[in-house]
């Protein structure tokens, strides 16, 4: 019978349905524990991790046996794709199985941000009824900036139309005539910064897309302008962001993923007297709904590279 590593969280179904078909090692916690990690790959025909499990070259020179690697969500910069390559390991992501997930997450991000309905909470159970305090903006008939125009940008700019709003994107890797959408391509990035009035990244993270959002990026968008990344920690500068929240060119920002993750050394001061910052841990696209899809498409794409039918 096949072996199976799964090194990061995966949905209870799913992971029945593997274990009814393969022998499963199932250490949700193993991501952490590099050494544990090379001793126990190294007997395994298949891995499953999410994005904190580094597969290093050095790790799949553990595996020996390794015939895929399943990545339960789609961006694959945990993963040395090379060394893969090279080992004739398959990556398979769950492409598309959470994408509804992190669209709902920018639009919830959109609306808050511009109308934060729970900060008068304390307010309100205090007894006060500060109305002044609750008077918000509209994204409708506001322009949505697109980096990207790939399954979950597409999803989103559909959902920005509902709400009113109007789309437009920059993404030179796509033909925009084959995109019968709500959104208009633009042909530069500096261009979108300048015209939109919230900005929401899509781009996977590369040596093109590090730092694309350094400050000169960021000093073009629009006074006021928001900023909402669900896409790579290291596409946006994060202190560059914060300075320019704090000297009032932007009105705030969401940001669910991170150059470093957890935010060890960003504790307290650097985000200190922030208050339109939504921070949250790199769950824009786990939602209940989206871990048994990302879970089950991902057994069953490493089932099937296994050859089980
Ligand atoms: P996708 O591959 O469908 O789309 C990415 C798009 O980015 C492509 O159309 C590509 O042409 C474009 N692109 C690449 N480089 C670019 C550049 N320099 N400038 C402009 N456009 C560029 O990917 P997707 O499914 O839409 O996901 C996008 C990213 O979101 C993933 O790579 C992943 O890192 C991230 N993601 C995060 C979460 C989360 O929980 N926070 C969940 C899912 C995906």
């Amino acid at each position: 019978m096949a072996t199976v590593l799964v090194s990061e969280f995966m949905d209870g179904s799913a992971l029945a349905f593997l274990e009814n078909r393969l022998s499963v090692d199932y250490a949700p916690n193993l991501f952490d524990d590099q050494q544990t990690l090379m001793q126990r790959v190294s007997a395994v025909d298949a891995l499953i991790v999410r994005n904190r499990t580094p597969v290093t070259r050095e790790l799949l020179n553990h595996a020996g046996q390794l015939k895929v690697i399943g990545r339960l969500g789609v961006g694959l910069d945990n993963i040395d794709l090379d060394a893969a390559k090279q080992a004739n390991i398959q990556v398979l992501p769950a492409t598309g199985a959470n994408a509804v997930a992190v669209a709902e997450y920018v639009m919830s991000a959109l609306l808050h941000l511009r109308r934060p309905m729970t900060s008068g909470f304390q307010a309100m159970v205090g007894g006060d009824w500060p109305r002044e305090q609750f008077i918000g903006g509209e994204i409708s008939g506001k322009t949505l900036g697109l980096i990207g125009f790939g399954q979950i940008a597409q999803i989103v700019a559909k959902r920005a139309a509902a709400f009113g709003m109007r789309i437009a994107y920059f993404d030179p890797y796509i033909d925009a005539s084959e995109h019968d959408s709500v959104a208009t391509a633009v042909s530069s990035l500096d261009e979108l910064l300048a015209l939109s009035d919230s900005v929401s990244i899509h781009v996977p993270l590369t040596e093109d897309t590090h730092r694309l959002m350094n400050s000169q990026r960021l000093a073009l968008m629009k006074s006021g302008a928001i900023l909402i990344n669900t896409s790579r920690g290291g596409i946006v500068d994060e202190r560059a962001l914060i300075h320019h929240i704090q000297t009032g060119h932007l009105g705030g920002a969401a940001l669910d993923v991170f150059e470093h993750e957890p935010l060890d050394e960003l504790k307290g001061a650097r985000f200190d007297g922030i208050d339109a910052l939504i921070l949250t841990p790199h769950i824009a696209g786990v939602t209940h709904e989206s871990n048994r899809r990302v879970s089950q498409v991902t057994a069953e794409n490493v089932l099937r590279a296994l050859g089980y039918e």
